[in-house]
């Protein structure tokens, strides 16, 4: 009669761990999702020059949003 109280001490310790693994292993894949999304910014094309940069540090130029530089602000 011990050895079904075993079997049932085992069983348990195995679930245990079970949900265990579970509960890591979601956590590494909510970490992955995270990291993998970055918060979104969004990205504008220097008008002038071509050049990829932050929307909020675009500059309003002659030929639309521009990267700011002292050439590509200027009228040509
Ligand atoms: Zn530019």
């Amino acid at each position: 009669m011990k050895i079904l109280l075993w079997i049932v001490f085992i069983a348990i310790l195995l679930l245990g761990f079970r949900l265990l693994n579970i509960a890591k292993a979601k956590q590494r894949d909510n970490a992955r999702r995270s990291s993998a999304m970055p918060p979104a910014e969004p990205m504008i094309r220097c008008a002038c020059c071509g050049v990829y940069l932050p929307q909020k540090d675009a500059v309003p130029g002659p030929a639309g949003l521009t990267c700011g530089e002292p050439a590509c602000i200027r009228p040509r």
